[in-house]
């Protein structure tokens, strides 16, 4: 019997079904709901770089762009709301999927792609992710009375190993059977855009579903054809993704170097960035069919029992940035 510790069968599962389905058949996310997710990130980022002291060349980066559609409705809202910004900054995508890559670039032509933050030129930086970092492959741990366990699968079921204990910020006691999720890409990734954002002026966008902490039974899921799945199945017939722990991810930050706002609600940084007025706006000059759209894509995305709660915002900013956009407390 072959054991795959989870993050491997996690990663290898997702490079399958990426490449072999189109992911967005089965799942929509923000950008996909409304044109003015997209277009208020863009005011956000543009917001930023008045802040920065407009940096020129800045670095307008997007981890996990899918079809290319936030970074298209953002930068057709810079465009006509703040020109400067639209002409002094430079697109970099980061994405590994060949499929992906090839929507993207249907739809923005003036971005370079890359395959890792590692490749992406230095300087000033604004970089935005929705949705980038739960697609990344976790280790689970699990706490037994005689020391932890790594969690593996084998043939469709769960195996164990014992490990050493996972290495974790301000770890509070734990349960026996409680499980620990940790992210290490995640960790690697937000780690190294903090030591940019240390070194160069920026400031890194991060909306995702997940909480401060994670739940004692962990938050590994499984979507297929739009309907929850067995995570064991086999490889490659779900998209497997799993909560982002926001309290970890400010911890990484700090220690990276940068200082971190929020994390707050999608709900709070949509309605503040003023989701509201903007979506009226185009309700009122569309039709009827167009503005009913408009306006239930709105409550999907600020319902709090919706995307609204679910999902977070956290900033990651060099150490002199004022508060961003957004990030008021909530
Ligand atoms: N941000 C988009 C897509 C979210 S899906 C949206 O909101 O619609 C996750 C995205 O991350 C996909 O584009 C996927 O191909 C990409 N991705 C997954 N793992 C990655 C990795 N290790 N490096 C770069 N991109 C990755």
């Amino acid at each position: 019997m072959i054991a795959e510790r989870l993050d491997q069968f996690m990663a290898r599962a997702n490079a399958i079904y990426y490449a072999s389905h189109d992911p967005f058949a089965d799942f929509t996310t923000a950008p996909e709901v409304s044109q003015v997710f997209g277009e208020l990130i863009g005011l956000w980022a543009a917001l930023v770089w008045i802040l920065l002291g407009r940096p020129d060349p800045v670095l307008l980066v997007e981890a996990g762009p899918g079809r290319g559609t936030l970074m298209a409705d953002a930068l057709r809202a810079v465009s006509r709301a703040q020109p400067d910004f639209a002409a002094a900054a430079q697109v970099h995508l980061i994405e590994t999927s060949a499929r992906l890559r090839a929507a993207q670039a249907m739809r923005l032509k003036q971005a370079t792609w890359h395959r890792s933050l590692a490749e992406v030129p230095k300087g000033p930086m604004i970089l935005v992710a929705n949705e980038f970092l739960d697609a990344l492959p976790i280790r689970q741990f699990v706490r037994r009375r005689d020391g932890w366990m790594e969690r593996y699968v084998a043939e469709g079921a769960w195996a164990e190993e014992p490990v050493e204990p996972p290495a974790l910020p301000g770890a509070p006691p734990f349960a026996e059977g409680q499980i620990v999720e940790v992210n290490e890409p995640a960790r690697a990734f937000v780690g190294a855009v903090a030591g940019r954002l240390h070194r160069h002026r920026g400031a890194a966008l991060f909306i995702d579903y997940g909480s401060r902490e994670i739940g004692p039974a962990g938050s590994l899921q499984a979507i297929s054809g739009g309907e929850k799945a067995n995570p064991l199945a086999p490889a490659g017939t779900a998209d497997l993704t799993a909560h982002v722990h926001f309290n970890a991810l400010a911890h990484t930050a700090k220690a990276g170097g940068a200082s971190v706002q929020g994390p707050v609600t999608q709900r709070h940084l949509l309605v503040e960035l003023g989701v509201r007025e903007r979506t009226e706006r185009l309700a009122n000059a569309a039709n009827a069919a167009q503005a009913e759209a408009l306006r239930s894509g709105l409550a999907r995305l600020i319902a709090p029992d919706q995307m609204g709660g679910l999902f977070k915002a956290i900033a990651l900013t060099s150490p002199d940035c004022p508060a961003l956009p957004g990030f008021s407390d909530g």
